[in-house]
């Protein structure tokens, strides 16, 4: 008899978590856990799917954890530009000889009336900013350091939770989720009188409405190229992903 398969699966993107629950739904055969980084106070989990929240220290503790908790089958569906998790995840599975894939999720293409500047890290894109812009930097708090180097600037912040310590730089800071509706995104940059964009290539739904707002408006958007694609096979589809976890 094959070892019953017992998933780990790697999240923090939308698209995790809509996996982990297709196949919580439709494979009550194959155990799965579901992993966040614990980077948001109340994440929207995936009702009845079994989580864990936090690190799990590097590749020797990951390799620790799954040897321990007897995974079978390691599917990495950490954000693109999650880059030390992704290694981790490669090195880690080919220590434990684990089934192991990525899911990556299809990058933005330009199309007509974008007005992009693409650069390759966070400190270009900051460079690339013209002096007294005001940016939406659409970025996470912890990738935002190298613009204090700019006091130039006014940044305008979007924070899912309001932050337990004060900001690196002065900025205008606004608390909730991204809209999905790109006019609530143009209305949000027409009122906070934004004049640039700064945001990576996340690629998704879910994160597209503040580049169609962008176009809408013609604001120029200082986009940060993705990174390297991790080690292993890539999964590009959705379906593919599935087809990949449900074996
Ligand atoms: P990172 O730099 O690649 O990861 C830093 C560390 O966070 C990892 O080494 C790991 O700690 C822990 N970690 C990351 N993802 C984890 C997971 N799914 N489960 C358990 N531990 C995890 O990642 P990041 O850029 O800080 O992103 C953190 C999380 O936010 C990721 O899960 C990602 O999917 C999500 N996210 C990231 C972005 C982005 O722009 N980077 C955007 C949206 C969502 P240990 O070494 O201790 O295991």
């Amino acid at each position: 008899m094959p070892e019953p398969r017992f998933v780990l699966l790697l999240g923090g993107t939308a698209e995790a978590s809509l996996l982990a629950r297709r196949l919580h739904a439709e494979r009550t055969d194959i155990r799965l856990l579901l992993s966040l980084a614990g980077r948001t106070l109340a994440p929207v989990l995936p009702e009845g799917v079994e989580t864990r929240i936090g690190g799990f220290g590097g590749v020797e503790g990951l390799a620790d954890f799954v040897t321990t908790a007897g995974v079978t089958h390691l599917l990495d569906a950490t954000h693109p530009y999650a880059v030390g998790m992704s290694r981790n995840a490669a090195a880690a599975a080919r220590r434990c000889a684990l089934p192991h894939a990525a899911f990556l999720r299809p990058a933005w293409q330009r199309m007509e009336g974008d007005l992009w500047q693409e650069v390759d890290c966070l400190r270009a894109a900051r460079d690339a900013l013209p002096h007294g812009a005001r940016p939406f930097l659409a970025l996470g708090s912890q990738h935002v350091a190298p613009f204090r180097h700019r006091p130039d600037l006014s940044p305008v912040l979007r924070r899912v939770d309001a932050p337990s310590e004060p900001l690196p730089f002065a900025a205008t800071l606004i608390t909730g989720r991204p809209a999905d509706d790109p006019a609530e995104e143009a209305a949000l940059f027409r009122a906070e009188r934004v004049t640039h964009l700064v945001c990576r290539n996340s690629g998704g739904a879910r994160g597209y409405a503040k580049i169609a707002a962008a176009r809408a408006l013609g604001l120029p958007v200082i986009l940060i190229r993705r990174p390297p694609e991790p080690d292993g096979p890539i999964l590009r589809s959705l379906n593919a992903a599935m087809a990949w976890l449900a074996g």
